[in-house]
């Protein structure tokens, strides 16, 4: 069972903003766009439940822009729900979209994560940073007439 590097995102790269311009800027030191590989590596079963919900994302593509975005806004530990800066925890490279405390965190997580990471048919995230917890605190929105 190998176990993907994890990288800590640049520091230079980093400020507290949050935009998605920043997100597209990020650089860490095994991947020179992190976030545009995060997108590409969201596995369809996120996308599928984001274009099913009550307010759907236009495309699948901005589904995938979303779930990475929010992935790299709230950064949590993915093993202990440690919460700290994205420039302290480290970023799985296998994924670009998974974030642990350290390798002790990532490997205790290994067997839950391979499933999902860098598998586009792997199952829903059940982790801290699922998007079920999103949709169901979302209110429902106006009907229109
Ligand atoms: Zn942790
Ligand atoms: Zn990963």
């Amino acid at each position: 069972m190998s176990v993907p590097e994890i990288c800590q995102i640049d520091k230079l790269s980093f400020n507290d903003e949050n935009s998605v311009e920043l997100m597209f800027q990020l650089t860490c030191k095994q991947n020179s766009k992190p976030f545009q590989t995060g997108m590409q590596n969201v596995p369809d079963a996120d996308i599928r439940l984001l274009l099913t919900s009550r307010a759907p994302p236009q495309s699948a593509s901005q589904a995938r822009l979303i779930v990475a975005y929010l992935r790299y806004a709230n950064p949590i530990c993915d093993h202990c729900r440690n919460k700290q800066a994205p420039r302290e925890l480290f970023l799985c490279t296998g994924c670009c979209l998974t974030w642990y405390c350290n390798k002790e965190c990532q490997i205790a997580h290994r067997e839950i994560h391979q499933q999902r990471c860098g598998q586009k048919n792997g199952p829903l995230d059940e982790g801290p940073q699922k998007l079920t917890l999103l949709l169901v605190q979302k209110k429902p929105e106006a009907p229109s007439l």
